[in-house]
């Protein structure tokens, strides 16, 4: 039996007729850029995520830059950001001509360690981005408070955490603005690329509205400079369907992860994620500890189990960062996370068979 990582061919059947209907409308109506899909789209995802602004851009990396940019970081700023994420949370700084300064994230909810970022803040800190890393908040009270305490803004990368919540409050418009990404396989997905920007602050909307769209207050007026990081219809489209279902398809990843923890819990060898008290998580991904995560994977994938790896090598000892000094040691969480990781297949469609063999699976390979 195969068991995919994510089954996106599934997900897009549910919706296919939904969809092409929409696109046809898109085709007639010749608003091929934002125009009323988009809108349509901002206004319902702003709606569930009980947060006042919405702005549908081109990727997740541009939403990072574009909260950035509203923050009016630029170069000779810092930026702490967790070395345990997908590098795009680090483009934002890096494309204002920023440092990122990385920290370790927490053993127990992979996510920034307040601890951390309290020791790594210096008077050039100008921004701190919570990841809520696999679908998980980050403890945003405590960050709030640093946050707070030296008069700086908390950025919120919500690209794996759709829906989550955070002490009952829905992420996105916690901190002071946030970005989602729509790549295929995050848990609300486009057909195609598109991200999201999304703030209660009105002159931070107003911002990342006119940048997104040339800089443009209205037509042939550029109040500031800009960029295109625009949303395309077809896929404010695509989103608009699926945010009917986006809440169900959320329920399904909750009840696979709440399977896993119910059936893989006992093996030793095996450290299952930990869900905290204060968040709801949306279990972007369902990331297991094992101390040979190579021979584990190797072995599920010859019982047909696709697996994952998020992520095999920390933000601090990336190429691209090694100006930046770097050092194996410098985080041991992160780094131990990033040498025992594994990613076991989730996803919406996911059914009782595929899950049953997962966790026959993963037993066998421990003996258990
Ligand atoms: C996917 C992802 C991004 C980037 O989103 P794109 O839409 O692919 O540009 C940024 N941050 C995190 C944490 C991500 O997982």
């Amino acid at each position: 039996m195969n068991v995919p990582f994510l089954d996106l061919n599934a997900n897009h059947r549910s919706v296919q007729d939904e969809v092409l209907k929409e696109w046809q409308d898109v085709l007639d109506n010749t608003y091929y850029i934002l125009g009323p899909k988009v809108a349509a789209f901002e206004k319902a995802f702003a709606e569930a995520h009980n947060v006042k602004h919405c702005h549908g851009v081109s990727t997740g990396t541009d939403g990072n830059h574009l909260g950035m940019l509203a923050l009016g970081i630029g170069p000779g700023d810092e930026v702490i950001i967790p070395a345990d994420t997908f590098i795009a949370t680090a483009w934002g700084a890096t494309l204002c001509g920023a440092t990122p300064v990385f920290v370790d994230v927490e053993a127990d909810s992979y996510n920034l360690d307040p601890a951390a970022v309290e020791a790594a803040i210096t008077p050039k800190t100008k921004a701190i981005v919570a990841v809520h890393l696999y679908g998980q908040p980050a403890d945003m009270d405590p960050l709030l408070a640093i946050a707070e305490k030296h008069g700086i803004p908390l950025v919120e990368d919500c690209a794996q955490a759709h829906l989550a919540e955070y002490k009952g409050r829905k992420v996105g418009g916690i901190g002071a603005i946030a970005s989602f990404s729509f790549y295929p396989g995050k848990n609300l997905g486009a057909w195609g690329e598109g991200g999201a920007v999304t703030t209660n602050d009105d002159k931070l909307a107003e911002f990342v509205g006119m940048f997104r769209n040339q800089g443009q207050e209205k037509k042939y007026h550029h109040k500031v400079y800009g960029h295109n990081y625009r949303m395309e219809a077809l896929q404010g489209a695509v989103l608009g369907v699926k945010m009917k279902y986006i809440a169900g398809w959320t329920e399904n990843r909750r009840k696979v992860a709440a399977y896993y923890d119910q059936h893989l819990a006992g093996i030793e060898e095996l450290q299952l994620p930990k869900h905290m008290d204060y968040a709801k998580h949306v279990y972007h991904l369902y990331v297991v500890q094992a101390p040979d995560r190579e021979a584990l994977g190797g072995y599920l994938g010859e019982k047909g189990v696709a697996t994952g790896m998020h992520y095999p090598i920390p933000n601090h000892l990336q190429e691209c960062f090694a100006h930046l000094g770097g050092k194996k040691g410098q985080f041991p969480v992160t780094e131990q996370l990033a040498d025992r990781c594994l990613s076991l297949p989730i996803f919406p469609e996911m059914n009782e068979e595929q899950m049953a063999h997962v966790v026959a699976s993963v037993k066998s390979y421990f003996g258990a």
